[in-house]
């Protein structure tokens, strides 16, 4: 979601502070903002926009000083405004917040801090953490106490940046993340690697219930109870600085355009972890399978691979949907839980859930710093390098890629798994698709699509359908071939776009029959297919494969489908509106 950083160091903090949240962008945001302390006060500058456009009107980099916080704001207490966005000062403008996350019991807490005389401009919850650390500090005038209170009253999930009036810098987590970046002249807190990686590679992921406290005299954690806590410094990988769109125009076209890359490399540093997983699997009592949105779909395809080679039913829960029905886990039973980032509030949640009824997790996750595999048995790394674009691309197709590589080790082989072959037939697809580019063009100003499929084909109708409605807003609905004649047959008409999820295997007459019940009234029919047919107005020849692994071939074409409409609607494909990429609030 939204991002917060801090800087305590040298520099002139507000330049380093902008660049940092610049490169976390692509976490999804409506409003930017910075405070500095410089000459003894503390100066903000905030707006509605994108980093750019905001520091451009404010001048965000132009303030003083060597601390600083900001902040990329993703609405949910208070609409979208200036005075919304963050940072927020205490009344007395002696503390300045960022926050990310929502504060629960805020209202209670405003209440009582607006009986005491303290003063609240905006309409949101995180504006209480300014003025019940002005609170505490001015009562024992000391920061770590006043933390703690804090954060003894605080309910919900969070990260806060906070600098106080003498130039310290503080921060605090609860559920959400928060890294500590060691530089050679500075200090860097943030919620991303991202943030600061550019300055240095060696971080300290701050756990849970923990706090920090940054000045010129060095840098102190303590846990919520007050204990100092010692961490050991991490070196991160220096591909996340990889975050970068080279020649590309979109991080989206240049992720996609990975996949021949980033499928046969996946999980290749985890194979020990996967070894384990397939051992955990094969003894437990029952197999479910969790995820949101895309992670949802790949969840989907899990299903269908494990009942038909692995022969073993798995259940696939929806992450949001766990909290509903939470007696559903059995002891002895494992959870596989699907994310990219690690962070999902909703697969966060399923998974504390299933481990309170003694199921053990089996986590499949590209960041594998992330808060998802600290609480899993046992983490499983895609090994796809960080994914920017918010539609997740190759994050689904490596996530496939450690669900096969997991079905094919549980039934001996029986699959024969040859990625590369995989990666050959993408390449091909990428190389010429200006076929694509052409039907997107065809795409701008329709308002409805439909993807059908059948079997293992609906999931990937499901995913192309997602992928349709975040880049280019236009409704798009995947369904079950078969569904057709139960109602959505009714809403087909020449202004309907239908997509047929059609390779050439058992399920390809009965798509085929309902390519024609289509057809004939009037809808215009995309064939995504090794096999023509003059049923198709626009046939995507995707290459022929083993008919086990077509889900990753016929995923490629609507991504790059859903792009180009996206460029043809002048959307940002990047950045869809309203989105974020790590969904880190309920
Ligand atoms: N709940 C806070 C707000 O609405 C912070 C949201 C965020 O994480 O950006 O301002």
């Amino acid at each position: 979601m939204c991002s917060i950083i801090g800087y305590l160091g040298l520099s002139t903090a507000a330049p380093i502070i902008v660049k940092g949240l610049k490169r976390m962008e692509y976490r999804g945001y409506d409003s930017v903002g910075v405070a500095t302390f410089s000459n003894n006060q503390i100066l903000v500058k905030k707006g509605v926009g994108n980093v750019l456009e905001v520091n451009k009107n404010e001048k965000l980099d132009e303030l003083s000083g060597t601390v600083g916080i900001g902040h990329t704001r993703w609405a949910t207490h208070g609409e979208v405004t200036n005075t919304n966005a963050h940072p927020h000062p205490s009344s007395s403008g002696e503390i300045a917040i960022v926050h990310n996350g929502i504060i629960e019991n805020h209202e209670e807490l405003k209440k009582e801090l607006q009986q005491k005389g303290y003063e609240f401009k905006s309409q949101t919850d995180s504006e209480v953490i300014a003025n019940l650390l002005q609170y505490h500090y001015d009562k024992v005038k000391e920061i770590k106490k006043a933390l703690l209170n804090t954060v003894s009253e605080l309910k919900g999930n969070y990260a806060f940046v906070a600098v106080f009036e003498d130039g310290t810098l503080t921060a605090a987590r609860l559920h959400e993340p928060l890294i500590i970046g060691i530089g050679k002249d500075g200090y860097f807190i943030s919620s991303d690697v991202l943030g600061f990686v550019e300055h240095t590679d060696e971080v300290i992921y701050l756990d849970n219930r923990e706090f920090v406290i940054i000045n010129s005299s060095g840098i102190k954690i303590f846990d919520f109870e007050a204990n100092p806590v010692q961490h050991q410094i991490t070196k991160v990988s220096k591909e996340f600085a990889d975050a970068y769109k080279g020649e590309y125009a979109h991080f989206t076209i240049k992720e996609i355009s990975e996949q021949p890359t980033t499928i046969p490399n996946t999980a290749n540093n985890t194979r020990l972890e996967l070894d384990l997983a397939t051992d955990f699997i094969k003894h437990a009592k029952t197999l479910y399978i969790t995820g949101s949105g895309t992670s949802y779909n790949a969840a989907l395809i899990a299903k269908f691979l494990f009942s038909k080679y692995a022969k073993i039913k798995i259940e696939p829960i929806i992450s949001s949907e766990v909290q509903f029905s939470p007696d559903i886990f059995e002891q002895q039973s494992i959870l596989i839980a699907l994310s990219q980032s690690g962070e999902s509030a909703d697969v966060i949640e399923a998974v504390t859930i299933a481990k309170n009824s003694g199921v053990k997790i089996i986590s499949i996750v590209n960041m594998m710093t992330s808060s998802l595999v600290q609480i899993s048995s046992i983490a499983i790394g895609l090994n796809c390098g960080p994914e920017i674009g918010v539609a997740a691309t190759k994050s689904f197709t490596s996530q496939l890629a450690v669900l096969y590589k997991m079905v094919d080790k549980i039934c001996g082989g029986c699959i024969n798994l040859d990625l590369s072959k995989v990666s050959e037939s993408i390449q091909k697809i990428l190389s010429d698709h200006s076929n694509i580019q052409e039907i997107a063009r065809k795409l701008k100003d329709v308002s409805d699509i439909y993807v059908l499929g059948r079997g293992i084909h609906y999931p990937i109708a499901s995913e192309a359908s997602l992928k349709l409605k975040e880049l280019t807003y236009i409704h798009a609905e995947g369904l079950p071939g078969g569904e057709l004649k139960h109602g959505p047959l009714a809403l087909m008409d020449s202004n309907t776009y239908v997509i047929m999820i059609n390779p050439n295997d058992s399920t390809y007459s009965d798509t085929l029959t309902s390519a024609r019940e289509i057809k004939v009234r009037g809808a215009k029919i995309i064939g995504i297919s090794d096999k023509p047919s003059e049923v198709y107005d626009h046939w995507i020849e995707i290459p022929q494969v083993d008919e086990s692994v077509y889900p990753f071939i016929e995923i490629v074409p609507v991504q790059l489908l859903a792009y180009y409409a996206a460029i043809e609607k002048d959307t940002d494909p990047d950045y869809p509106r309203n989105l974020a990429k790590s969904v880190t609030v309920k």
